[in-house]
């Protein structure tokens, strides 16, 4: 995708020494990127999103009848927490490298600090906060630029795109051994066990 300044400008920390709060960044050949500082207020914003998800009690989880564009059926019944919940995590692993994802899982999706991360790990807190920077901004551009569905803007996500068909954790190859656990909301605590 082109960035453009209004998709960056209301995300930009205006004391950042790089943008200078425009949130572009000229790049090679002459072409915008979005600044580092977009990126991480992207990743915050779906971050924050996943832990209400995924802290809301289950019987509030809420069941929304979709318009889908198949012929045979135009609508279609999906649980748009839980698809957000996946999505974010199946994004993260299809993204980030081993070493990255693992912060991810510890940090991110199961709370642990710094100091449980660095004991975890065998790292220093260095490399934890290079790490998590990392993280942020390749996600962050991921949630916004993946396609057809992107997870940023969070309005559009929720209540404005129309699915061919809801995502399944079956139709993605790339994590097999996350399935089952992704049918309910006690995956979070399995994901340890894969560390
Ligand atoms: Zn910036």
């Amino acid at each position: 995708m082109e960035w453009t300044r209004s998709d960056t400008i209301a995300l930009a920390n205006n004391s950042c020494t790089q943008c200078h709060g425009l949130g572009l960044r000229l790049g090679k050949k002459e072409r915008m990127n979005p600044c580092n500082c977009v990126l991480r207020a992207i990743f915050r914003a779906c971050h924050a999103r996943f832990r209400h998800c995924a802290t809301k009690e289950k019987y509030m989880s809420r069941i929304s009848l979709e318009q889908v564009s198949s012929r045979e059926r135009s609508f279609s019944w999906g649980r748009k927490d839980e698809e957000y919940m996946a999505d974010f995590i199946l994004l993260g692993r299809r993204t980030l490298s081993e070493f990255d994802f693992k912060l991810f899982r510890f940090h991110f999706l199961l709370g642990a600090d710094w100091k449980l991360c660095c004991r975890r790990m065998g790292i220093d807190r260095g490399t934890f906060f290079h790490a998590v920077y990392r993280v942020q901004q390749e996600l962050g551009r991921i949630f916004r630029e993946v396609e057809p569905y992107s997870l940023f803007p969070l309005d559009e996500y929720f209540h404005g795109s129309v699915r061919a068909a809801p995502l399944r954790p079956s139709q993605l190859s790339f994590v097999p051994r996350m399935q089952p656990d992704l049918r309910s909301r006690s995956f979070l605590p399995g994901l340890l066990k894969s560390a």
